[in-house]
């Protein structure tokens, strides 16, 4: 049924339990899990001395998505990490759509928002215009440590 799964991710707990969420669904489909973190080129800004932030940043996405593919392939599920630059719901979309994407699975709330809103901006965006069905994914409060996750993960529980 599904067979690409695009997992995008700020680096954020929100983006770290919808990735745990990927994971199960991939091993149940036998499906890849692509995550792409998405460089935001505006809130980086056009002065004087980005390009050494442009690429910071884009070595720190290289970081989150190699780890990200590195958690699924523990879980013997296909994994393939990128980054991208641009706006971020614009490039997940795109990303969408390039790489024949059929299920989008994303944290609620990521790194930059405030809890208080429904929905993180960049979430609601790609809610809102997708073409392929959303899965949102509420980090649990208590469940701040992404290593935690990633131990629960590893133990291989089922949790039914
Ligand atoms: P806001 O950014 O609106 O102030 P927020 O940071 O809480 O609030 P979002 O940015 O919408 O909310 O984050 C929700 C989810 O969107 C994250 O868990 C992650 O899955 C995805 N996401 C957010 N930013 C990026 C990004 N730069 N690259 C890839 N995925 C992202
Ligand atoms: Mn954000």
């Amino acid at each position: 049924m599904y067979e690409d799964i695009l997992v995008p991710t700020d680096g954020s707990t929100g983006a770290s339990a919808a990735l745990g969420e990927a994971i199960e669904l991939a091993a149940q489909f036998d499906a890849t899990v692509h995550s792409l973190y998405v460089v935001d080129v505006a809130s980086v800004g056009a002065e004087a001395g980005t390009v050494d932030l442009v690429e910071s940043f884009e070595r720190m996405g290289e970081d989150a998505t190699e780890a990200a593919a590195t958690r699924a392939r523990d879980a013997d599920v296909e994994a393939t990490g990128s980054v991208a630059t641009g706006s971020p719901h614009r490039a997940i979309l795109d990303y969408v759509d390039d790489q024949g994407i059929d299920l989008v699975v994303m944290g609620t709330h990521g790194r930059t928002g405030l809890e208080r809103y429904l929905l993180g901006s960049v979430t609601e965006k790609v809610v809102r215009t997708a073409d392929v069905p959303v899965l949102t994914v509420r980090a649990d409060e208590e469940d701040g440590a992404e290593s935690d996750e990633a131990a629960d993960d590893d133990a291989g529980d089922e949790r039914t």
